[in-house]
């Protein structure tokens, strides 16, 4: 494994229990005062290491044969870890990532960290869609969301046309929807699991903000989260709140959504509802506004008070009844 100790601070101690303290890097990243009572613990083993702040409270960890979390990414930029040596790190472990019957073993200890756990699933009879598909491929363009996800369709004959959006976690193959485009009912079919978030493998490691949506198409036009109904349940929470980022929840601007409104006052995060004409949720308004534009309103109207969400989500409610 790639020894990290030669990144860490200079000026540092070593306790007989293995930890090693120095002044926490996190700190000033996560709105606290520069630590200078090295109140950053760090302790690593063969199998990985892990990272603590009492100042803080920035956690971060790494198992050898996992990729590196978002958290252990931003951690190891912050130690000023030259980018160059992170994508080394990173394809150190996924070397390892083939020894068989260790990787149970870290995956308990990753979900204990965590206290979240994916199944890993089998994608079965796909393939990529590419610009052949030219039905699919004209609807993906339409709702302008990133061509370079890994869309796929079914490769059975006689199957329903529709686009598959694979799930992922840690870049793991966790659920699927499908999109179908035949007019045909049900036009979605979810695949996924209790507590499962999209869009976690589409944010970048030095993202202060997360956008927490309501549906796929959603988070895809924005690399953002979908919760995917609108709610967002307690082990969804965690996960989202384990990014370590500002949450801004986006609802779609009709009756349901509310009910996102409600959850997100609820667990405190800031909910943005833009005055956006004719347009029902996040995907309609980057369509119509662009990616860049549709970001600009919704930081504009981010709301934070409890008091000016509930006037702002009136005033939907009264629009669109
Ligand atoms: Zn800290």
């Amino acid at each position: 494994m790639i020894d990290i100790i030669p990144f860490l601070p200079a000026k540092r101690k070593q306790s007989s229990s293995g930890w090693v303290s120095f002044n926490g890097p996190c700190c000033v990243h996560n709105g606290e005062s520069v630590d200078r009572r090295q109140r950053g613990g760090f302790k690593s083993s063969n199998e990985g290491w892990s990272y603590h702040c009492f100042n803080c409270n920035f956690t971060a960890s790494f198992i050898l044969g996992r990729n590196l979390s978002i958290k252990a990414r931003k951690f190891l930029s912050w130690l000023n870890v030259p980018a160059e040596e992170i994508d080394r790190i990173q394809l150190d472990s996924m070397r390892h990532r083939s020894v068989e019957g260790i990787i149970d073993e870290r995956q308990k200890i990753a979900d204990a960290i965590l206290g979240i756990h994916f199944e890993e699933k089998d994608m079965g009879g796909v393939e990529f869609v590419t610009p052949d598909h030219t039905d699919i491929w004209n609807y993906l363009r339409r709702r302008q969301v990133p061509i370079d996800y890994p869309y796929m369709i079914s490769s059975t004959k006689g199957a329903r046309t529709g686009v598959i959006i694979p799930f992922t976690y840690n870049n793991t193959l966790v659920g699927r929807t499908t999109r179908f485009l035949d007019d045909r009912k049900p036009v979605w079919i979810n695949d996924f699991q209790p507590g499962y978030v999209f869009g976690t493998d589409l944010q970048h490691f030095d993202w202060q903000y997360v956008i927490v949506t309501e549906g796929i198409f959603d988070a895809l036009c924005i690399d953002g989260l979908a919760v995917m109904h609108s709610t967002v349940n307690d082990a969804q929470a965690r996960l989202i709140r384990s990014l370590g980022r500002e949450i801004t929840v986006v609802p779609d601007q009709d009756r349901a959504g509310m009910g996102l409104v409600d959850r997100a006052i609820e667990l405190g995060w800031a909910v943005s509802m833009p005055a956006w004409e004719g347009c029902k949720d996040l995907n309609d308004a980057v369509v119509k506004y662009g990616r860049l534009g549709a970001l600009l309103t919704i930081m504009q109207a981010r709301e934070t008070n409890k008091i000016k969400i509930e006037l702002r989500k009136r005033q939907i409610v009264k629009a669109i009844s």
